[in-house]
């Protein structure tokens, strides 16, 4: 799962309270302008988009969605499938590589080399070792992965075995991401995911011997029936994995998972996540723990081996506004300024494939100043950003143009700024999600997200 590709809704700014339950609707700034200002009727900007030359200086990637999953958990809000046979997968897969073929023959791509590839979903890993090895070769022969930086893939413990990590290490993978999330049984089981602990434990050595270039594990602070000494194990145990890199994420409660459901059935439930206090409390320990045992932070959520401080290329393309082709149901793609949507159900994106169409289904194009804030906001979340990024590329001091919402959040004890840098405190780092509104255009405060 990849939040830098799904969204949910913005608090308004003004309301920060740090002890508040965490609730339904909670926030993960994944883009700008909030997509619930794209739209249908701006699909003709995506067409002219796609038949216009490339900018040549931008680089480019490719995002393919696989939406299967063994299991759904209760606090996932992807576009997932539980139920779907091997027949459909290969129709999935088939018209996957379809319509990578249909961007590689348009003006905007036609001969451009990739710089990164990101299999994420939903569950990469839950396909098989044949249908992975297929898919990756007739994808390379539309557009090849040679000299991509990265190849990102994300995975399900309970879903590898040691011949499909070889054949995901064969089809050149780089990174691999693990779904850990936590290391408690009963949590896990609480909160529906399909693994358990043991299989992290089988699956690690396999990967350790494999020699991906990065191992990547991925915790969330704050599932239910998370405590404090459970929290602490997990952080401990995850050290103990030797990961080269961990992500942390913060539970959110997005209006379409089964808790939020839940809770919004028995207004008693909200109770059983954990606060924003405690999850930042639980992320910071983690941070700290991570720190002590050589790592240091590459974002909000990362934190790399100091040893080894491995980039993230899929991550910091999009946050400075590469081209992105987003394949695969509902996926989100940007293409010069433009930013599309695929059609978000199955039937729709299978049928508009069958008949040799992308299958678009909403559209914003940007303005220099949407661009800017996007970048901006984005860029934040890495815990500093340099004035000179901004005024080299948009001809725009941001120490001036945002001067107002950096002074309020410096006055909060969430930033400082430099003559040429912007860096969030450690305060500000982790709640910088429900910081970024600030910034935002008037007209898109206190709007819907999605
Ligand atoms: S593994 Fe769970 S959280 Fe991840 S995409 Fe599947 S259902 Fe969602």
């Amino acid at each position: 799962m990849d939040r830098n590709v799904e969204a949910t809704k913005p608090e308004p700014a003004t309301t920060r309270n740090e002890s508040r339950e965490t609730e339904i609707g909670s926030v993960f700034v994944s883009n700008y302008p909030p997509y619930s200002f794209w739209s249908e009727k701006n699909l003709p900007k995506v067409e002219n988009v796609l038949k216009s030359p490339p900018n040549i200086d931008t680089d480019l990637g490719l995002y393919l969605h696989i939406p299967f999953c063994r299991k759904r958990c209760k606090f996932c809000y992807f576009r997932v499938y539980v139920d779907k046979n091997s027949s459909e997968i290969e129709t999935y897969l088939d018209l996957l590589v379809r319509e990578v073929e249909l961007y590689s023959q348009v003006e905007a791509v036609k001969g451009r080399s990739l710089k990164f590839v990101y299999f994420g979903g939903g569950t990469p890993s839950y396909i098989s070792s044949k249908h992975l090895d297929q898919l990756a070769k007739r994808l390379k022969s539309v557009m090849s992965w040679e000299s991509a930086q990265e190849v990102a893939f994300e995975c399900e413990p309970g879903t590898l075995t040691q011949s499909k990590l070889q054949t995901i290490r064969e089809i050149g993978v780089t990174r691999l991401s693990l779904g850990v999330e936590n290391l408690n049984d009963t949590i896990l089981i609480e909160n529906g995911r399909a693994h358990s602990t043991k299989e992290v434990y089988r699956v690690i050595p396999w990967i350790h011997d494999l020699e991906f270039n990065q191992l990547n594990i991925d915790l969330i602070a704050g599932m239910v029936g998370e405590t404090w000494e459970s929290w602490k194990d997990t952080v401990k145990r995850t050290i103990d994995l030797n990961p080269d890199s961990i992500t942390v994420y913060q539970m959110e409660l997005p209006f379409n998972t089964v808790y939020s459901k839940e809770i919004l059935g028995n207004d008693n439930a909200g109770t059983r996540v954990a606060d924003w206090k405690t999850k930042r409390e639980w992320h910071n320990f983690a941070f700290e723990q991570f720190e002590a045992a050589d790592y240091q932070i590459s974002s909000a959520y990362t934190m790399v081996k100091k040893t080894k401080p491995s980039h993230f290329v899929y991550r910091n393309a999009v946050w400075h506004s590469s081209d992105l082709l987003g394949t695969g149901v509902a996926s989100f793609s940007h293409i010069n300024g433009v930013h599309f949507q695929n059609l978000t159900d199955w039937k729709s994106y299978i049928n508009s494939l069958d008949a040799n169409h992308l299958p678009l289904g909403r559209a914003l194009p940007t303005s220099k100043s949407e661009k800017l804030i996007r970048e901006m906001i984005l860029q934040l979340k890495l815990g500093r950003i340099k004035t000179t990024y901004f005024l080299e590329k948009f001809g725009v001091n941001i120490l001036e143009e945002f001067a107002a919402g950096y002074s309020k959040l410096q006055g909060e004890g969430m930033l400082t700024f430099t003559e040429d840098q912007v860096i969030l405190t450690r305060k500000g780092l982790l709640q910088v999600d429900q910081l970024l509104p600030e910034f935002y255009d008037m007209k898109y405060r206190n709007s819907r997200y999605t």
